[in-house]
């Protein structure tokens, strides 16, 4: 379960905290002391945590809250309040462009679920009655065109392709100008994947980025990577201007790391969950939810 390691030691200072009567200030650096090791341990950034805990203690330490009835409560209500706001506070809504359709360019690191999620997504969509169409300009990974095909196919979302012997601008190109001929409202481009960062993967993505102005630009991370994947939103941000991250393999055992530090270390939000190989284990973030079920 993600979180596990987490959720239980929170529960553990905060259990502490809840069964006293009065709260001192030494009992609130005790609390904080622990909570921060918690969220080290859990893979947080470090500069994220420290901003928390001190932003909790704070909170925590005022005349309101130690002379409260219960101040244990209201200081796991500040820690949860603070949760939320790390991870972007209120949800970060999908795009919808006012002229259809609606582009969004699906990156990643090969690996990372991107083609996946693009299908889970499509699923998505077509739920909330859209039309969607998924572009295969992932021309380098073996199998990531027959696999999007696939993907389609199960979820009667048409798949434009081209092949892989033309490039993938091009093909990003005619994707978006196939939606506009057939009157769907989304498109949805699976770009490639590299197994690193390079610079041949970026100039590519630039390039897509510059032919069809998308309205979104997801990048999709695995969770399981922890600070990995908020470097690599960190990179890709700092050359696309990401509008959202997708975090995937949250059903897996994933500490929390990637989840807690994304938005603060990018400022980018998180906008979609996956939480299995499924086709609809695909949810909207709600920070508010993911901060109660991290607090369990
Ligand atoms: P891409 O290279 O980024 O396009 O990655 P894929 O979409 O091919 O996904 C890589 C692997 O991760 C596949 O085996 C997917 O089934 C798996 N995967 C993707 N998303 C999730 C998820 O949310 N949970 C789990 N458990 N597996 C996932």
């Amino acid at each position: 379960m993600a979180f596990e390691g987490l959720t239980g030691r929170l529960q553990n200072v905060f259990s502490k905290l809840r069964g006293k009567g009065k709260v001192s200030e030494d009992d609130v650096n005790e609390a904080m002391r622990e909570v921060r090791l918690a969220l080290l341990e859990a893979d947080v950034n470090f500069k994220v945590v420290k901003d928390f805990v001190s932003k909790v203690k704070e909170k925590s330490v005022g005349k309101e809250v130690m002379d409260s009835f219960t101040p244990g409560m209201v200081i796991i209500d500040i820690v949860n309040k603070e949760l939320t706001e790390l991870m972007g506070g209120s949800q970060a809504k999908l795009a919808k462009s006012n002229k259809p359709p609606t582009v969004i360019m699906m990156t990643g690191l090969q690996g990372a679920g991107k083609t996946t999620t693009s299908g889970k997504l499509a699923k998505l969509l077509q739920k909330g009655n859209h039309r969607p169409l998924l572009v295969a300009a992932d021309i380098y990974r073996p199998a990531a065109i027959k696999q999007l095909q696939v993907l389609g196919e199960q979820i009667k979302v048409p798949v434009f392709s081209l092949g892989d012997q033309v490039s993938p601008v091009e093909i990003a190109r005619q994707g978006v100008q196939h939606a506009k001929d057939n009157g769907l409202d989304y498109v949805l481009i699976d770009t490639a994947g590299r197994l690193h960062i390079d610079e041949e993967l970026m100039e590519e993505l630039k390039q897509i980025h510059s032919v069809v102005t998308p309205d979104e630009v997801l990048l999709v991370v695995d969770a399981m990577t922890g600070q990995d994947a908020v470097n690599v939103a960190d990179s890709f941000n700092k050359q696309l201007e990401l509008t959202g991250v997708v975090l995937t393999k949250l059903d897996g055992d994933t500490r929390g790391g990637a989840a807690l530090s994304v938005k603060a270390v990018t400022g980018c939000p998180i906008k979609f969950a996956a939480l299995g190989e499924k086709i609809d284990a695909l949810e909207p973030f709600h920070p508010e939810r993911m901060a109660s079920r991290i607090l369990g």
